[in-house]
């Protein structure tokens, strides 16, 4: 062993210990050797292959291992500029957030220095009003005063006197001209009317600013056409129920027959759109919005691929997202109205607890065709007869 070790230290030339050429390689202690440590040396029972054979292996196995690195490299690469497209995308997609929010900001602050200015204008000008025609009767009273107060100065001299011709005179004066003793006319005396300007300022405003909110509470309904015959659905329809016995409603080619579900009337192809269903305390339901296509004979499949995007609740605390693969959504507070959200170029359909305006759950999409809100009350179970209707909620602000 020593003596190998040494060959192979001495690297090329002839064996130490036999002074043969090193013309073979030892595979097990990867050692160049020659024939006598091959044939009668430690290397006896040791796989041995002739160096050009050894070379040409091991630049076989070092082709694979480079061309393993290379490979791996690509992949780094190609990783590398994943990580870069997502760099930019995620920046991207940040500052076109970021524009919307300060859009939208904007919009409420434009709104609301618009009101606050139009309403100082308006206290200001009503004050102004107020203020000139006070002044004006101001000035007439001061000029009542000084004639007043010249008519009185002839009737003080003649206190002084004991001539009765004079009193007399002065008597008669004064009662033809603006006499003291006719009664002069005095116009009312104008006051600020604030009246117009008191109540709840905030709420009042919080109220008109509505008319400025892009994405408010649209006042959706259902469209009985599409009703299975089990759902009723209310004259407003903006509310729907499901009965025990079938109702009898006329043929409709686009009327569910297996699922207790029922369109909306509202088609969807762009913008975005936004609506709450009152839920309250009901223990199943099904909301979203499906393709106006989707079949309705036979069961639906709540799924994108087919689609349909929606939440569904079961026993009252089982909430789902119906993705390709359902996902159950771990919902604390239960909210009793649900908010739906679809920006249609934007390919996304969100969902949130309309009372605390917390996302439930967001489903992105690329749409094709036209969306219509879908929604379910499911059947009823024995002993659930109160609030197993569905609302659609409405925003009553202006009308
Ligand atoms: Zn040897
Ligand atoms: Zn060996």
């Amino acid at each position: 062993m020593e003596a190998s070790a040494g060959a192979a230290a001495a690297g090329v030339g002839r064996c130490a210990e036999h002074g043969k050429k090193l013309a073979y390689f030892c595979k097990q202690e990867k050692l160049r050797v020659c024939s006598k440590c091959v044939i009668l040396g430690s290397h006896r029972e040791h796989p041995v292959v002739p160096v050009a054979e050894a070379l040409s292996e091991l630049k076989e196995l070092l082709s694979v291992c480079s061309k393993d690195l290379e490979s791996k490299c690509l992949e780094q690469n190609l990783r590398l500029e994943e990580i870069e497209r997502s760099v930019t995308k995620t920046k991207e997609e940040a500052d076109a957030l970021q524009r919307q929010v300060e859009g939208d900001f904007d919009a409420l602050r434009r709104f609301l220095d618009a009101e606050e200015k139009a309403l100082t204008e308006q206290i200001s000008a009503e004050a102004q009003g107020i203020l000139q025609e006070l002044s004006r009767l101001k000035m007439e009273c001061l000029q009542r005063v000084g004639s007043l107060t010249g008519l009185a100065e002839p009737l003080h001299s003649a206190l002084q006197t004991d001539n009765l011709s004079e009193i007399l005179k002065v008597l008669d004066i004064s009662s033809d001209g603006s006499s003291c003793s006719s009664a002069t006319v005095n116009e009312p005396i104008v006051r600020f009317k604030s009246e117009k300007f008191l109540g709840p300022l905030q709420y009042k405003v919080w109220k008109k600013m509505f008319q400025v909110i892009q994405t408010v509470p649209e006042a959706f309904t259902f469209d009985p056409l599409t009703s299975h015959p089990h759902l009723e659905v209310s004259p407003n329809q903006r509310t729907v129920i499901t009965r025990r016995e079938a109702l009898p409603v006329p043929y409709a080619d686009g009327r569910f027959d297996t699922c207790l579900c029922v369109l909306g009337n509202e088609p969807i192809s762009s913008g975005k759109h936004y609506w709450e269903v009152i839920v309250r305390n009901k223990t199943k339901w099904d909301l979203g919005v499906a393709y106006s296509s989707v079949p309705r004979h036979g069961d639906l499949i709540y799924k994108p691929s087919r689609g349909i995007w929606c939440l569904t609740l079961r026993y009252g605390c089982c909430y789902e997202a119906c993705d390709e693969n359902d996902i159950e959504l771990e919902i604390q507070h239960k909210p009793g109205q649900i908010g739906i959200y679809v920006d249609y170029e934007g390919g996304v359909v969100v969902f949130l607890d309309a009372e605390t305006m917390q996302t439930l759950h967001v489903f992105r999409a690329c749409f094709t065709e036209q969306l219509l809100p879908l929604y379910s009350p499911c059947i009823v179970e024995e002993g659930t007869s109160t609030d197993q209707q569905l609302t659609i909620f409405r925003l009553y602000l202006y009308h």
